[in-house]
């Protein structure tokens, strides 16, 4: 899978089919739990273009595809390159058609548009918030101002600083998450992170910018808040009470063991 080839000459001419992965995410395809839906009647050296539901459904890959009489079977990634995916709906907003995520082979003609339309896409990327999504709601975009002085909720930066970008209201996707009940205030920064195609989860961005757990090394990590906050604490913190004389006191708890440091 690693190695990489540019696109053949003949791309337009090169069967294309769409293939499906299923179920994609990191710990899918670590797992090798991840099954690749192919149509019938693909043949060594065709083009694929392989789709995911990730946290929206996405391009993954153009690849070309090798078989030999073993079963054997890989895709060699060529271009258009998309290292962090490409939103199907971002897709169909440039072909003006809709793109089924259906494993299939591509009528002839329309290859060549939809390698151009992921080029071009791949370029100049259609902004998430021209695509459907559920945030940056005025009601919501008003509360997260409220949560300035806490600062961003993923990245935590820009708490204490006096030039900082306006929060934004940003919500997960439905279906994931499900603790999620309000809105969280992000950076524009993160932000953009968290509508990537490919993207984390808004746990996986935010524990990414926390130290692991020095006991049992989970990536699981709460902020502790000691003594009394000027307001509710946004998701991700803890209020650990008013000790705030004890000696020590302890900055995070880990959510997978309890542990406090
Ligand atoms: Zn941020
Ligand atoms: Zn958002
Ligand atoms: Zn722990």
């Amino acid at each position: 899978m690693a190695k990489r080839s540019t696109v053949p000459a003949n791309a337009a001419e090169v069967p294309c089919h769409v293939v499906l992965a299923e179920p994609w995410s990191a710990s899918a395809i670590e797992a090798d739990e991840t099954w690749w839906s192919f149509p019938d009647g693909v043949a060594d050296g065709d083009l694929v273009i392989t789709v995911a539901h990730a946290r929206v459904p996405a391009i993954l890959q153009v690849a070309e595809l090798w078989l030999d009489d073993n079963e054997g079977w890989g895709l060699n990634t060529v271009e258009p390159y998309v290292p962090i995916g490409i939103a199907i709906a971002a897709l169909e907003r440039r072909l003006g058609t809709r793109f089924s995520t259906e494993p299939r082979t591509l009528p002839v003609g329309v290859t060549a548009d939809v390698l151009a339309a992921i080029t071009s896409e791949d370029a100049t990327p259609t902004p998430w918030s021209s695509l459907p999504h559920r945030c940056l709601d005025a009601d919501d975009s008003k509360l997260v101002q409220n949560d300035q002085f806490w600062g961003c909720n993923a990245c935590g930066a820009y708490a204490a600083s006096r030039y900082r970008p306006r929060l934004q209201a940003h919500r997960e996707p439905r279906g994931n998450d499900p603790q999620f009940s309000g809105a969280l205030a992000v950076c524009p920064s993160c932000h953009d992170i968290l509508h990537q195609p490919l993207g984390p989860t808004f746990d996986e961005l935010m524990f990414s910018y926390r130290p692991s757990c020095p006991r049992c090394d989970a990536k699981q990590t709460f902020k502790l808040l000691m003594g009394m906050p000027p307001g509710p604490p946004p998701y991700g913190t803890h209020s650990g009470g008013c000790a705030i004389s004890a000696p020590d006191i302890p900055s995070y708890i880990c959510q997978a063991c309890n542990f406090e440091w």
